[in-house]
C-alpha cells in the first residue's frame, strides 16, 4: 500500500490568514481500520498536529517590550516610518502589522511615498489603499494603525512624513509648502525624515526653509535616528526649535532578520500618552512627550528619562551588613540595559545593569554608618548630544547591625 501523507503549515501571511494544515491521502477512500502500520502512524501524527494547530489558530505569541509607564502616561512603542509594495517597500501592508505585533509595538504608521511608486506598472497608484488594507488586521492585533504618507522632494529640503491624514490624495502636489499646508488642514503631525540622508557625514543640510517651516509649525518634529543612522547636527536644531524627537525604522524590506546594529529591537519612538489611542499618540507628539530608542541609546528630556529610569530600576534594602560592607541587590526590570559611570564617591566606578537582570553590589560602608548616596550618570540615557542623565541610586536603609 503506497500512501502519501503530507502536511503543510502556512503561517499568518500576506492576507493575514491563520495557520492551516492540510493532509492529502493518496488512497483516501480506503477505510481507516485497513491502514498499514505506517499509514496508521501517519494518521496519528496528523491528528496530533491537527490538535496542535487548532490551538495555534487561537493563539499568537509576541515578544513584549518591557518599559515602565510614567505617572499619568502609558509608554507606547511606535514606529512611524515604513514602506510597503505601494511605494518602494517589499511587503504587503498587512505584513507590516504582523511584524509590528510580533515585535511588541503599540502603533505603526504606514508611510508610502507620495511622489515615488516604482511598482506602479504592477500595482496602480492608490495612496489610500495601504492603510485600508492594514486597519482590519490592526484591530484584530490591538495595534494602532496610523494613516501616513511620505512627502518626497529632492534633497534638500528632503522628505517629510505626515501622520494622521484623513485623505492623502489632496497632498499630491509639486509644491512642498502647499503639501504641508494641506497636511495642517487635515490636522496632521509632520516631521522631517532622515535629515542627513545622502550626506556622507550624516550631517543634515539645514536650509532657511527648514527654519521657516519649524517656526511656522508646518513641521513639528524630526528624526534623530533613522534605522542605524544618527543625525548629530539635528539634535541641537530640534532642541532650539522645541520640535518633537522622533526615531523610526524606515524599513523597506521584511523586518526579520533584524537590522545589523539593532538585533534586539528596531529603532523606534517611545510615546508617553495619556491614552492608548491614535488621538492619545497625536496629543503626546504635539506636546513633545517622546523619547527615541536606537540600539542601546535612549534619548529624551530629563523630565521623561529620570522617572523612566527610576521606575525601571528597583533597589532592595541591604540583605546583609557587616563591619565593612553592605550587600545590595539592584534589578533592572526593563529591556534597556543601563551603563552607569560614577560621578560621586561611593559605589563601583562603572556599574552595568543588564536588561531584565539583577546585580549584586558590595558597598564599602562601616556597620554603624548610614548608607552613602550613589551618584552616577547613565551613559546610554541622553538628554542632549553627549549629555548623559545624572541619577542618584538611593539604597533604602535598614538599621545598622541587622
Ligand atoms: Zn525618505
Ligand atoms: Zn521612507
Amino acid at each position: 500500500m503506497n500512501r502519501v501523507c503530507q502536511s503543510s503549515r502556512r503561517t499568518a501571511g500576506h492576507d493575514g490568514a491563520w495557520p492551516s494544515l492540510i493532509c492529502k491521502s493518496g488512497t483516501g477512500l480506503r477505510p481507516v481500520f485497513r491502514l498499514s502500520q505506517a499509514g496508521r502512524l501517519c494518521h496519528v501524527a496528523v491528528l496530533l498536529l491537527l490538535a496542535l494547530t487548532a490551538q495555534a489558530a487561537d493563539m499568537l505569541v509576541r515578544q513584549d517590550i518591557r518599559l515602565p509607564d510614567l505617572a499619568g502616561y502609558q509608554t507606547l512603542k511606535c514606529d512611524f516610518h515604513m514602506h510597503t509594495v505601494f511605494s518602494d517597500g517589499q511587503v504587503w501592508p498587512t505584513w507590516r502589522v504582523e511584524e509590528a505585533w510580533r515585535d511588541g509595538l503599540d502603533a505603526i504608521a504606514l508611510t508610502d511615498h507620495i511622489e515615488y511608486q516604482p511598482k506602479k506598472a504592477d500595482l496602480p497608484t492608490n495612496h489610500q489603499r495601504p492603510f485600508e488594507l492594514a486597519k482590519g488586521l490592526g484591530a484584530e492585533r490591538d495595534l494602532i494603525i496610523i494613516r501616513g504618507a511620505e512627502i518626497t522632494k529632492d534633497v534638500p529640503p528632503g522628505h517629510f512624513n505626515a501622520l494622521f491624514l484623513t485623505n492623502i490624495v489632496p497632498l499630491v502636489s509639486s509644491n512642498l509648502v502647499e503639501q504641508l499646508e494641506e497636511a495642517r488642514k487635515q490636522d496632521a503631525f509632520v516631521f522631517w525624515n532622515h535629515p542627513g540622508w545622502r550626506v556622507k557625514t550624516n550631517e543634515a543640510t539645514i536650509l532657511p526653509l527648514h527654519n521657516e517651516l519649524a517656526a511656522q509649525q508646518l513641521i513639528q518634529g524630526a528624526e534623530l535616528y533613522n534605522g542605524d543612522d544618527v543625525y548629530t547636527n539635528v539634535w541641537p536644531w530640534v532642541m532650539h526649535h522645541k520640535l518633537t524627537w522622533i526615531a523610526n525604522s524606515d524599513t523597506h524590506t521584511p523586518i526579520d532578520p533584524p537590522l545589523a546594529n539593532h538585533a534586539k529591537h528596531r529603532t523606534m519612538t517611545l510615546v508617553f500618552a495619556k491614552e492608548r489611542t491614535a488621538n492619545g499618540i497625536k496629543e503626546a507628539l504635539r506636546a513633545g512627550r517622546t523619547a527615541v530608542w536606537a540600539g542601546d541609546i535612549l534619548a529624551g528630556s530629563a523630565e521623561l528619562l529620570a522617572p523612566l529610569f527610576a521606575a525601571a530600576v528597583q533597589i532592595a534594602p541591604p540583605h546583609l551588613r557587616n563591619t565593612k560592607n553592605a550587600f545590595v541587590k539592584i534589578t533592572n526590570t526593563s529591556d534597556v540595559p543601563f551603563v552607569l559611570t560614577r560621578s560621586g564617591k561611593a559605589g563601583p566606578e562603572k556599574l552595568e545593569l543588564p536588561a531584565g537582570k539583577t546585580v549584586l553590589l558590595k558597598i564599602g560602608v562601616a556597620a554603624k554608618q548610614p548608607l552613602p548616596a550613589l551618584d552616577y550618570t547613565v551613559d546610554n540615557l541622553l538628554t542632549a548630544l553627549n549629555s548623559p542623565l545624572p541619577v542618584t541610586l538611593t539604597v533604602p536603609d535598614t538599621k545598622p547591625g541587622k
